[in-house]
């Protein structure tokens, strides 16, 4: 497939649609992305033609379904080189991911005094989770610190390192300052040390290819709706290694080989992490998502979006007033940005009349927010299918709210 947009923005029946009399100008993508018709689709048809609970069934309908559920394991496997579909585990998002891990090793691993490496840039979802294990089991967490512009600082994070640290747990991009974190090189260091690393790549997989064998990360959490697929999917990998230390995360159907009263025994990876009926119609879903990203090329993908990034960050910076919040040197299709002191909610608003659809506030990282001095940004998210046209239109829109100022 070549990335033409006319026939992408076609494939996106939502895009040609008008908020407030004006073309959607939708750079909300960070938050979640748009789905293309072959997602929708593949869901409907399997919801109309297939219907049936997966792996109990001897039946026609329910054969075929769990062909398609195991057959989106194989197509999650392939798009992150995975070992095998024993390491992915259907999960309903990349919150749900790190919890699954932060509750298991927490349970069968960390112990009072233990300690968990995270950074000022992690979204909630990876802080809290840990603040629920810390809770529990009297762990402490350590921070890696940030630049001012927004990169973590490697010297301070070799720093952290001692006897108690047990596992490091990062985001792969930031979705506030769009930093691209360089983990590999994270994860080697935190192996020299015989750490385990858990990557969040909620903001990563949308954007470009991820190899979690070249990473030689532990575990790699994503969520569908992120990368055009559906909402209430998500994906944890998880060496086989590690994935057949951890005890399960929650008791039901599915996860178990045998239960009886006196002993129940617990089923083969990754089924031992995915208790009760799966959403195995949004698996279908994710799998049609990856196939479109990967049909379009992951690379062509990241080409366009860094395109349009360095184009908005040139334009943007002509405003009077424009202040970037995040500018690492290996940025990402995310800009979060003041201008003068005008409210990031009522510029927020603002554009939103105007037809633009863009994130204001903490953006689940308030830790982030109180290290740079701020409370809130406006932030700009790219996906595949935005335009220059679209740039334009956010500079031009920014430009009239700062006017009527
Ligand atoms: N991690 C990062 C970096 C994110 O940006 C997000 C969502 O914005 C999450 C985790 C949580 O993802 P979800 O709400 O899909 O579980």
């Amino acid at each position: 497939m070549s990335y033409d947009m006319n026939k992408i923005r076609e494939d996106f029946p939502i895009l040609g649609r008008e908020v407030y009399g004006k073309p959607l100008v939708y750079l909300d993508n960070g938050a979640t992305t748009q789905k293309p018709r072959s997602v929708v689709e593949a869901m409907t048809h399997e919801y109309y033609n297939v219907n049936a609970n997966v792996h109990r069934g001897v039946h026609f309908l329910s054969q075929q379904a769990t062909e398609l559920h195991e057959q989106a394991r194989e197509t999650v496997r392939r798009f992150l080189n995975a070992r095998s579909t024993a390491e992915i585990v259907f999960t309903r998002g990349t919150t749900e991911s790190i919890n699954l891990v932060a509750t298991t090793f927490g349970d069968a691993i960390l112990k009072e005094g233990d300690e968990v490496i995270v950074s000022e840039m992690e979204h909630h979802s990876n802080i809290v989770s840990w603040q629920l294990v810390q809770a529990r089991k009297g762990i402490r967490l350590r921070v890696i610190p940030i630049t001012d512009e927004g990169e973590l600082r490697l010297d301070e994070y070799e720093k952290l390192f001692n006897e108690r640290t047990r596992l490091v747990s990062i985001t792969h991009v930031s979705n506030v300052l769009g930093t691209v974190n360089p983990v590999k090189e994270m994860i080697r260091t935190a192996h020299d040390h015989g750490v385990p690393v858990l990557v969040d790549g909620a903001q990563s997989t949308p954007h470009f290819a991820v190899d979690v064998q070249d990473l030689d990360c532990d575990f790699f959490a994503f969520s569908g709706h992120k990368i055009y697929g559906p909402t209430g999917i998500g994906v944890l990998y998880g060496k086989e290694e590690w994935l057949d230390r951890l005890p399960p995360y929650m008791g039901g159907g599915e996860m178990i080989q045998n239960v009886s009263f006196e002993r129940t025994t617990f089923n083969e990876l990754p089924y031992k992490f995915e208790a009760g009926t799966p959403d195995y119609v949004a698996t279908t879903g994710l799998a049609r998502a990856l196939d479109y990203v990967t049909a379009l090329g992951m690379d062509n993908i990241y080409a366009h979006e860094q395109a349009l990034t360095d184009y908005a960050m040139e334009q943007m910076a002509t405003i009077e007033g424009m202040r970037f919040i995040g500018t690492p040197k290996h940025k990402d299709a995310v800009i979060s940005f003041l201008v003068g002191d005008i409210h990031h909610l009522d510029l927020g608003t603002l554009l939103d009349r105007l037809g633009i659809a863009v994130r204001t506030g903490h953006h689940c990282a308030e830790p982030l927010m109180r290290r740079m001095g701020i409370e809130g940004t406006v932030r700009a998210s790219f996906g595949l299918y935005n335009t220059f046209e679209e740039v334009d239109a956010l500079v031009a829109g920014i430009r009239r709210v700062a006017r009527m100022f």
